[in-house]
């Protein structure tokens, strides 16, 4: 099938899925200005903090200084994750432009991460949405461990399916489809895409893909293929797998630029400008990062 996208939408998760897990951890003000680069780039959708527990993922901590500090005035949408109606409230005071709330479709993943059942994280799902709507927020809804999970293995396409029809009746905005310990091929992205269109009808749809077996990119061209246009990615590539700790992390930006610029699609991004982005980050980080483009350089070279 031939791709009628035309313009993709990269959201930035570098500072917040990529940084939380990193090794390293940045201090506020360094994040503050990765995410002042990323703006400089042409970025108009930035994951920039997550309101969790400061000593549980220290990575995270001052989300509210992060966000006070933050260009703003410039056309860009940050979102913060919330795993709870605590986090919730702290991004409203926060000052985000968006939130968005995770379920895993796996019962014992949610279970490791969020320390409640599938169940209960989506039951409160609705409140969270409700509460969004009256704060006049975007809510999207991050489905984590849609393509395998490392306790369960293979998860159902009828949890997600059942997971993206609550979502729908919750009044959530757009609906992520996440391969977070990156597992997924290109045949289930699009089976993933199609029954996710099925069950929620109409619902806005992005996808977010790790390169932990090297499948990220060319799954981000199936969702492309599928009509995906709102796509996630880190700079640098950084992130990782919290089961796999010498695998790789989210889907490069620069990489995923570079393939969709060299297919005709717009991003509305400066990739040689967020190419040096990676750089700096990589310094700032002090150890080697993962995307691949930043390393070969453009082709053909940028002049
Ligand atoms: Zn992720």
């Amino acid at each position: 099938m031939q791709s009628e996208v035309k313009q993709v939408q990269l959201v930035e998760v570098g500072p917040r899925d990529g940084l939380q897990n990193d090794p390293t951890l940045l201090d506020v003000d360094t994040r503050i200005e990765f995410i002042t680069r990323l703006v400089d780039t042409g970025v108009k959708r930035i994951e920039a903090v997550s309101f969790v527990n400061d000593k549980r993922v220290p990575a995270m901590a001052g989300a509210e200084a992060v966000m006070a500090g933050v260009p703003r005035g410039r056309g860009v949408s940050y979102i913060g994750l919330a795993l709870n109606t605590r986090g919730f409230d702290r991004a409203v005071l926060a000052g985000v432009d968006e939130v968005n709330y995770v379920v895993c479709a796996s019962d014992t993943f949610n279970q490791r991460n969020q320390g409640a059942p599938r169940a209960a994280t989506l039951a409160a799902m609705h409140d969270i949405a409700s509460k969004a709507r009256d704060a006049g927020l975007p809510c999207s809804l991050t489905v984590a461990t849609a393509f395998g999970c490392p306790f369960e293995g293979e998860v159902d396409v009828a949890v997600v399916s059942e997971i993206a029809r609550q979502a729908a009746d919750a009044g959530i905005t757009e609906l992520g489809l996440a391969d977070t310990i990156g597992v997924a091929t290109p045949l289930n992205v699009k089976t993933l895409v199609a029954a996710a269109r099925a069950a929620a009808p109409g619902m806005a749809l992005r996808c977010h893909f790790h390169n932990t077996r090297n499948t990220g990119i060319v799954n981000a061209y199936a969702a492309v293929e599928a009509g995906i246009s709102v796509l996630d990615a880190s700079t640098a590539g950084i992130g990782g797998c919290p089961f796999a700790p010498k695998a790789t992390g989210n889907i490069g930006s620069e990489d995923l630029l570079y393939m969709l610029h060299r297919m005709g699609i717009e991003t509305g991004i400066d990739l040689p400008k967020l190419i040096e982005v990676a750089k700096w980050l990589e310094g700032a980080l002090g150890h080697a990062t993962f995307a691949q483009v930043s390393r070969a350089g453009l082709f053909p070279a940028a002049a």
